[in-house]
């Protein structure tokens, strides 16, 4: 059984930049919506059900047919919305050494970056995510469709953006570009260092 993990602040914390309301929804409906479907679909699969997410999305193609798409669609919820949580945090910190660095190597400097992951973000076509994501030692910045995830393209994720309607409306209505820049406000930077490689 997958369960819903509790996030590491309060639905309000993240406010003025992510509304509480927003949060309560997105997590008590959306993610427990995502668990529940994922444990519905694994019922009869012992073998499967045990696993940690990560696992069953690393290699998709070695999932049964008949159930593949569900467990793209309904783990990756899972997986997403669970590093998604992680990645913000109500005590602004900045880029260490470290990441600075790595940032700085890949795209020439933090602003830069951020630059280049929110125009992704912002013109990403329907319902998706951005990432910054790592393999081989480089660092990519990636978008995903729906809820596919980018462990299935063998890449260690650093951080990601919901760009789902439901992560933004009810604050900022179609007013995606407004979010993302107040995001960046709540991004957590030491999550990054610490999941750097
Ligand atoms: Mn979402």
């Amino acid at each position: 059984m997958y369960k819903l993990p509790t996030l590491p602040y309060e639905y309000n914390d993240l406010e003025p930049y992510i509304d509480q309301e927003t949060m309560k929804i997105h997590h008590t409906k959306h993610h427990q919506g995502y668990v529940d479907k994922l444990n519905d679909v694994l019922k009869d699969f012992e073998n499967l059900k045990e696993k940690p997410i990560e696992e069953l999305l690393k290699n998709p193609e070695d999932l049964p047919s008949e159930i593949r798409s569900k467990v793209i669609n309904f783990g990756g919820g899972h997986l997403n919305h669970s590093l998604f949580w992680q990645m913000m945090t109500p005590e602004k910190n900045e880029p260490d050494d470290k990441v600075k660095k790595a940032i700085s190597t890949g795209f020439g400097s933090i602003d830069n970056f951020k630059n280049i992951f929110s125009d992704k973000a912002t013109t990403l076509f329907g319902s998706g995510w951005t990432w910054l994501v790592q393999k081989n030692n480089t660092l990519e910045i990636t978008t995903t469709q729906n809820q596919d995830s980018p462990v299935s393209k063998a890449y260690t994720v650093l951080l990601g953006l919901d760009l789902w309607e439901h992560a933004y409306y009810l604050r900022y209505q179609n007013r995606r570009a407004e979010y993302i820049e107040a995001w960046w406000n709540v991004v957590d930077w030491n999550k990054i260092a610490e999941l750097l490689g």
